[in-house]
């Protein structure tokens, strides 16, 4: 008998050579038609291979990560049966899963498939998935697997054997396809129930553009019908979302071919977006006692070579940039870490100057390849809201708690309620690869992980995730329709110390290395405004908004009215403009609703008369008529409401 352990802790035993299958329906049957793959002792297998020894076994279903990926991993299989299918010849590159689905990078010869012809492909998948084909593991030696795919044709599974360790190879078959791969996958193809194949691209064979340019086919599958539609009506959703739309349709920022890809332009609405948004970060900052700094956009060579940023961003980056003084180089900054390590040095510091935190709104530049670009998420250069702490090791997990406060108070001041933490460790097995000492190690993961509980994150631990420099935290958020976003970054860092020599005065007179801490809560001020514009629909908080009140008079007579009230608002600091276009009244509303506009104020006769503005709030909610100094109070209470969560 073996001892199997479950997430609660709880203990049975089997008999050796138990599958996760028939563990799940021990336990309860509606369990078992849920379950999609198992983790034992941290791997992910197949539901019908034998565990031999004890072990801690996890039953994963749709909800979890792993789950989705094999199921969708699998359902690339039965997309390639289907394809086989419909295409007898055709030839098969790579099928993995992706965050979204999956995709299959297939060669059809001379053969073309569109758009159009995905419907068929679909209609082909759930026939066959009806049909219940057992997903069939078979291992091959090295030759066997050679033999088949060359009598296939298939040179590209071949290239993939080559690089394979003889012993290690499996085939998989769901019906009469059979395919390289290491799995896992589903017990069989009937759990695919909805299927929408999405969209083809050209992808080339390894993503080299030496290679022959294949077909990639996505695709996303469900196991019911009603996940399906949630995901089509989140589709739409998000198109009307997508912030590239709404910063051209709220004049946000915009690109030039003429200035350059990946190289945004912040438009005057966009600029004061942004500004509100560094200001409140920098107020928030002030509170925990940082320090601001400013540093050029453009460092000698030899700073990212000590650095070693050379190293890393060197070859695929920007070319330095030369001077007429001869062998003089410089490069635009990719990181304002090495400018900050300098400012640290300007001085001799004690024990007691610890901990230092330089805050700087850095813009930094790297290169993206243009096929990468994409709107604000994906630039050449952008802004960082970074900072860097420089700590005492017994600081570390104070100032992490710190860098935490900040995070969430961000994420609650901006209604975004729903988010995880990553915290990325040491490989247990491999400590060779990372710098700085056991100890340093153990204590600074020590101290994230306890930060982490005590803030009451919800965490996931990966292994073998940290950078070769220090453990870090990543935050993880979940926008308005469900889509995940990575933010902020935590980053404890014992390399650029060492680079640069970095040192302190302890209180026995010896010198010592501070720790560094890398953080930006927002990511980058592109990237952030990015997400919070596909998060909120472009309806942005009160305070936030570049313009929150627009008056519109309803004719010509009530212009001057309505520049007095324009006038009073923006006194009391509220950011207000007339739209006094010559168009109706309707027409006006409805620009300035499809603008977001928080707020806006009719003034006609009545209004004027009694000196008084008719309220409508952004979506359409009639508030009435006021006076200006109730308008002013209503204005005030919900910007402090928004602002004073803490
Ligand atoms: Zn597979
Ligand atoms: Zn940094």
């Amino acid at each position: 008998m073996i001892n199997i352990t479950f997430p609660d802790g709880s203990v049975r035993q089997y008999e050796k050579g138990i599958t996760a299958i028939d563990i799940a329906g021990d336990l309860s049957p509606a369990l078992a038609a849920e379950v999609l793959v198992a983790q034992v002792n941290g791997e992910v297998y197949d539901l019908q291979k034998p565990i031999e020894q004890d072990a801690t076994v996890k039953l994963l279903k749709w909800n979890d990560d792993e789950g989705k990926k094999t199921f969708w991993h699998s359902s690339s299989h039965l997309m390639a049966e289907a394809l086989e299918a419909l295409y007898p010849g055709i030839k098969f590159g790579i099928g993995p899963a992706i965050e979204t689905g999956f995709y299959y990078d297939v060669d059809l010869g001379d053969r073309t498939i569109t758009e159009a012809d995905l419907r068929k492909v679909e209609d082909k998948m759930l026939e066959l998935a009806h049909t219940k084909e057992h997903f069939v593991r078979r291992e091959v030696s090295k030759a066997e697997a050679m033999k088949n795919y060359k009598e296939k044709g298939d040179e590209y599974k071949c290239e993939l054997i080559e690089n394979l360790e003889d012993g290690t190879i499996t085939f998989y078959s769901n019906g009469n396809f059979t395919d390289l791969c290491r799995g896992p996958h589903l017990v069989d193809t009937s759990l695919i129930k909805a299927v929408k194949l999405t969209s083809i691209a050209g992808a080339y064979w390894r993503g080299d553009e030496h290679n022959k340019m294949l077909t990639r086919i996505y695709g996303v599958s469900f196991p019911q019908k009603k996940l399906l539609d949630g995901y089509l009506k989140m589709v739409e959703e998000a198109k009307k979302r997508d912030h590239r739309k709404l910063g051209r349709e709220l004049e946000l920022f915009a690109f030039s071919q003429r200035v350059g890809q990946g190289l945004p332009l912040w438009l005057p609405r966009g600029a004061m977006l942004r500004e509100r948004l560094e200001n409140f970060l920098k107020s928030v900052q002030k509170r925990y006692g940082y320090l601001p700094v400013m540093t050029p956009h453009i460092g000698q060579k030899e700073l990212y070579v000590t650095s070693g940023h050379y190293a890393k961003y060197g070859a695929d980056s920007f070319r330095p940039i030369k001077t007429p003084q001869e062998g003089e180089e410089f490069l635009l900054k990719p990181m304002n870490c090495p400018h900050h390590c300098e400012i640290y040095k300007t001085k001799p510091r004690s024990y007691k100057d610890l901990p230092l935190r330089f805050a700087e709104f850095g813009t930094v530049y790297r290169y993206e390849q243009s096929g990468e670009l994409h709107g604000l998420t994906r630039v050449r250069g952008f802004t960082q809201d970074d900072a860097h702490l420089f700590v005492r090791p017994d600081q570390l997990k104070e100032e992490f708690c710190k860098v935490i406060d900040i995070v969430l108070y961000i994420f609650k001041t901006l209604n975004f309620d729903r988010y995880t933490a990553q915290i990325s460790l040491r490989d247990p097995n491999d400590r060779e690869k990372y710098i700085g000492s056991d100890e340093n190690w153990e204590k600074a993961e020590k101290a994230i992980m306890e930060a982490a509980q005590e803030k009451g994150l919800e965490t996931v631990v990966e292994y073998g995730e940290a950078a070769f420099y220090g453990p870090k935290l990543d935050f993880m958020v979940k926008d308005a329709i469900g889509r995940k976003w990575q933010l902020g970054t935590i980053q404890v860092d014992y390399n650029l110390p060492e680079r640069f020599e970095l040192e302190y005065t302890g209180a026995d007179d010896k010198k010592y290395r501070p720790i560094m801490i890398h953080r930006a809560p927002f990511g980058s001020m592109e990237r952030f405004v990015a997400v919070l514009l596909e998060h909120t629909g472009g309806r942005l908080p009160l305070w936030l908004a570049p313009d929150q009140v627009v008056i519109l008079p309803v004719s010509e007579k009530h212009n001057d009215y309505a520049k007095k009230v324009c006038t009073l608002l923006n006194n009391s600091d509220i950011r207000t403009f007339v739209d006094e276009r010559n168009e109706t009244i309707g027409k006006r509303i409805r620009e300035n609703e499809l603008k977001r506009m928080p707020y806006q104020l009719i003034v006609g006769e009545k209004e004027q008369e009694k000196n008084e503005v008719s309220v409508r709030r952004q979506g359409g909610e009639d508030l009435g008529a006021m006076s200006c100094e109730s308008f002013v109070s209503l204005v005030k209470d919900e910007i402090e409401k928004q602002l004073s969560n803490n």
